[in-house]
């Protein structure tokens, strides 16, 4: 589905990464696949599995900082000069936006949150923009805590809502370009970045009885759904945001 194609991952950290799922199943459907890590240690992590799968190792970008943003795609630039796509799998807010309540939110857990979770993806599209082409497409991560008040996601929902207003707004700017921009909506997953939300526990057995599908996502379901909207397969499919979460969306037995 993805054969000739070319791609970079944003946001790998270690294998249970929803963004190593994304790149080897992208990679495992014909893409050659860059991947780019926060810093050494996780770019140390992911580099014996990258190897494993055949993929090189993850280059390195800061999104807080504009200098590293601009380093990380002269580095792409060099090696791909055109991009078909582009993920963007990255979140952070600190531990303790991520429990109690939300009022108690202050407002560098706030803007912290916004700028990594939400403002990168913005970033990211700028810099690449000059190496997608018409059929060039971007994904990004988003979860149902955006939609409706989820206990502890707190300040993340807030940004996760940003984020998905964003995909419209970039849709918008990249269609006339014939590039795409999506999001999936991934149920709850143990990586290193769920883990430290509150609660998590509960909500993965709640989803077992609590999804239509009565089972907990898995990273190949998040993959697999990727490589369509990656492909050309998903061609008329931009500004979207689809849920890969069992169904959990759509029925009303959630809470
Ligand atoms: P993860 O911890 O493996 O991935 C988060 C990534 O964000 C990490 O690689 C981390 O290094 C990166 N990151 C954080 N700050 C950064 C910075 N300043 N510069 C560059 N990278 C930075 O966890 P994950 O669950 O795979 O998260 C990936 C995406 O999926 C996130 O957007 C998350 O909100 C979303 N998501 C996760 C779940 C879930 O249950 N795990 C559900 C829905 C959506």
């Amino acid at each position: 589905m993805l054969e000739g194609k070319t791609g970079i991952v944003f946001g790998v950290a270690n294998h249970r990464s929803l963004a190593w799922f994304i790149a080897r199943q992208a990679h495992r459907h014909g893409a050659k696949i860059q991947l780019v890590a926060a810093n050494e240690r996780f770019r140390d992590k992911m580099a014996p599995h990258a190897e494993k799968e055949g993929i090189p190792e993850p280059l390195i970008c800061d999104v807080t900082q504009d200098e590293s943003i601009e380093q990380v795609f002269e580095q792409i630039q060099k090696e791909t000069p055109q991009l078909d796509f582009l993920v963007h799998s990255i979140a952070f807010a600190r531990k303790e936006d991520l429990e109690g309540r939300f009022v108690e939110t202050t407002r560098e857990g706030y803007l912290l949150a916004q700028n990594i979770s939400s403002y990168s993806f913005v970033a990211l599209m700028r810099a690449a923009e000059p190496l997608m082409t018409a059929g060039s497409n971007a994904l990004t991560l988003t979860y149902i805590g955006s939609q409706r008040s989820v206990p502890n996601y707190n300040v993340m929902g807030v940004a996760k809502a940003a984020l998905e207003s964003t995909v419209r707004y970039l849709a918008a700017d990249f269609g006339p370009s014939n590039i795409r921009v999506n999001a999936i909506s991934a149920g709850p997953i143990k990586t290193l970045s769920s883990a430290g939300i509150a609660g998590l526990r509960e909500k993965l057995d709640l989803q077992h009885v609590r999804n239509p599908l009565r089972r907990n996502i898995e990273g190949d379901d998040v993959g697999k759904a990727a490589v369509f909207l990656l492909s050309d397969y998903a061609a008329g499919v931009t500004g979207e945001v689809l849920y890969v979460d069992n169904g959990y969306h759509s029925c009303a037995t959630w809470a």
